[in-house]
């Protein structure tokens, strides 16, 4: 009996000198591994352009249904995206999300992408539903707010070429 209770308070002592394995959350944020997959965002070119082009890939290869995408048709004076379509409404709901990465494997421009953010908490179903408002980037510093006012046929290519298509 008291073997067992030196050989606790022994396992008790040696843990007090060794560096705490918890962090203060939310005060300091842990980095998370290479390749955590966290909440989505919609990129943007450098011209501040929106890679999106509505083509609903993303949606058609989700296996929870849980990307909503419906496209309208860009004009020269009101252009969100290259190409001839931009994504008008953009939605995933997060409660049926599974954070598989189908979806950014899907995209033809890395367009959607899952990045590091993972504090996802909501309090009813209606704050579940993430719309392209919320999951868009900021425009680029060197870049203009969309819809841009561009020059005729200036930007007819809805895929750009890829660094790293192979
Ligand atoms: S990560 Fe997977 S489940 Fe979530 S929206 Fe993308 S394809 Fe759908
Ligand atoms: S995120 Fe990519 S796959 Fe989905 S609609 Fe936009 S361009 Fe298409």
């Amino acid at each position: 009996m008291i073997g067992e209770i030196i050989r606790g308070m022994a396992t008790t002592l040696k843990h007090l000198f060794h560096d705490p394995v918890t962090i203060d959350y939310p005060n300091v944020k842990r980095p998370v591994r290479r390749r955590f997959k966290g909440r989505h965002v919609l990129k943007r070119y450098d011209n501040g352009l929106e890679k999106c082009i509505g083509c609903a890939l993303c949606a058609a290869a989700c296996p929870a249904d849980a990307i909503f995408v419906e496209a309208s048709e860009n004009k020269d004076d009101e252009r969100f995206s290259p190409g001839e379509r931009y994504a008008s409404t953009y939605e995933i709901n997060m409660l049926r999300c599974i954070f598989c990465g189908f979806c950014e494997d899907a995209c033809p421009t890395e367009a959607i992408v899952l990045e590091n953010k993972y504090e996802l908490s909501f309090y009813d179903r209606a704050s579940a539903l993430y719309t392209k408002e919320m999951l868009i980037v900021d425009v680029p510093v060197n870049g203009r707010i969309t819809p841009q006012e561009v020059d005729a046929g200036s930007f007819d290519r809805a895929i750009p070429d890829m660094e790293d298509a192979d």
